[in-house]
């Protein structure tokens, strides 16, 4: 597996704080931050551990699954349209959705994914994940929405702190 990342900083005035994963055209994973992120995070663990998360992205190859989840849903709500004697322009509509129901109802699962080998990624690499998880207790809850892309705070930093335990790590 292509794990030699490429790292940009995207310094575009006005973007939030943010971080994402993804391909170049080449097929190598990079991983972006925005600027904000950069001057949001209180430390080199949270740092280290929003990395550690997207790298985790990556390996346990989640875009590739998302996009797969995505296809599924829209297939299956596009059936039942179909089904139910809705026109083309239904079944577009359906489709469409149906591909954001199921890329978001499955993401939670990938970002408690991600935070459990992130863990071990930034804690092996040296750093601290129970202090680096403390960047997403200051964000926002998501709380326990449905279609929330994101677990709650307090379940993420849970799992942080087992996983951490399960390897050992006491900080
Ligand atoms: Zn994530």
């Amino acid at each position: 597996m292509n794990c030699s990342f490429r790292i940009f900083i995207d310094t575009r005035p006005g973007a939030p704080p943010n971080a994402f994963q993804t391909l170049d055209n080449q097929g190598r994973p990079v991983i972006v931050f925005t600027q904000s992120m950069v001057q949001t995070a209180r430390n080199a663990d949270e740092l280290a551990f929003v990395m550690s998360h997207e790298a985790a992205h990556h390996i346990e190859g989640h875009l590739a699954r998302v996009n797969r989840d995505a296809a599924l849903g829209a297939i299956v709500l596009g059936q039942l349209v179909g089904l139910s004697g809705g026109g083309a322009s239904a079944v577009d509509a359906a489709t469409q959705l149906g591909g954001l129901v199921g890329s978001r109802t499955f993401s939670k699962d990938y970002e408690l994914e991600a935070d459990r080998l992130g863990t071990v990624i930034a804690a092996r690499a040296g750093y601290n994940p129970l202090v680096g998880v403390q960047f997403f207790e200051r964000i926002p809850d998501p709380g326990n929405q449905f279609l929330g892309t994101h677990p709650p705070n307090a379940q993420r930093s849970e799992l942080v702190r087992q996983t951490a335990r399960s390897i050992g790590f006491n900080g």
